[in-house]
């Protein structure tokens, strides 16, 4: 059975990068999946309309704006068949408050099998953040990054309420990178 997965973690957290070794290791074993990423698929459309030129600017857009780009990103990424990893943010920090990443009209499109949160310690994604000069990353505090995070749970499980998924907590703190990859690869398998 193809499995559809969805990978979520706060700016910063390395989803990303633990996504793509545990890519590698499966690939070895012949179990493939397709990667999408959320943001990219919204991008395209976004910058098609001339809405906006820098993906990081997609979270301060009109709260109308992000749904309407976010429900065409969800339809897209439903078509696609065979087993996928959607690499995504379960709340999307604007400046009106948490967005829900996904909602129930994405949820119901994509129905997920597993949502993945990787997490690590707070001050961990602050200094991650600081130090990676390719991104506009928001500038905020390990207090607030620590909010997120808590938030991230609480909507994680309602997402499960919606789908009937199962959530995992995958933990990447820094140094542990294989040992995160491992971890995500057995959920893959
Ligand atoms: P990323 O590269 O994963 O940080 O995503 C870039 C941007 O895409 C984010 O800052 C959000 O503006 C947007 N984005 C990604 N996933 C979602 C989602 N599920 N719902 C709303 N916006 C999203
Ligand atoms: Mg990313």
């Amino acid at each position: 059975m193809a499995k559809k997965v969805i990978i979520t973690g706060v700016p910063g957290v390395g989803k990303t990068t633990v996504v793509n070794e545990a890519l590698k290791k499966l690939k070895e074993e012949g179990v493939e999946y397709q990667m999408v990423n959320f943001g990219t698929v919204m991008f395209e459309v976004a910058k098609s309309d001339g809405t906006v030129q820098d993906r990081d600017q997609m979270r301060t857009l009109d709260r109308t704006v992000q749904k309407r780009l976010q429900q065409l990103a969800g339809q897209a990424i439903a078509q696609i068949s065979g087993n996928v990893l959607v690499d995504t943010h379960a709340s999307v920090k604007t400046p009106k408050g948490y967005l829900a990443g996904l909602p129930e009209w994405v949820l119901r499109e994509i129905m997920p099998d597993i949502i993945i949160l990787v997490e690590t310690d707070d001050d961990q994604i602050l200094m991650r953040r600081l130090s990676d000069e390719t991104r506009t990353r928001d500038k905020e505090g390990s207090r607030s990054i620590g909010e997120h995070q808590q938030f991230n749970r609480s909507i994680a499980a309602a997402y499960a309420m919606v789908t009937g998924c199962t959530i995992r907590i995958v933990a990447n703190p820094d140094h542990l990178l294989e040992h995160a990859a491992s971890e995500m690869a057995d959920v893959l398998r």
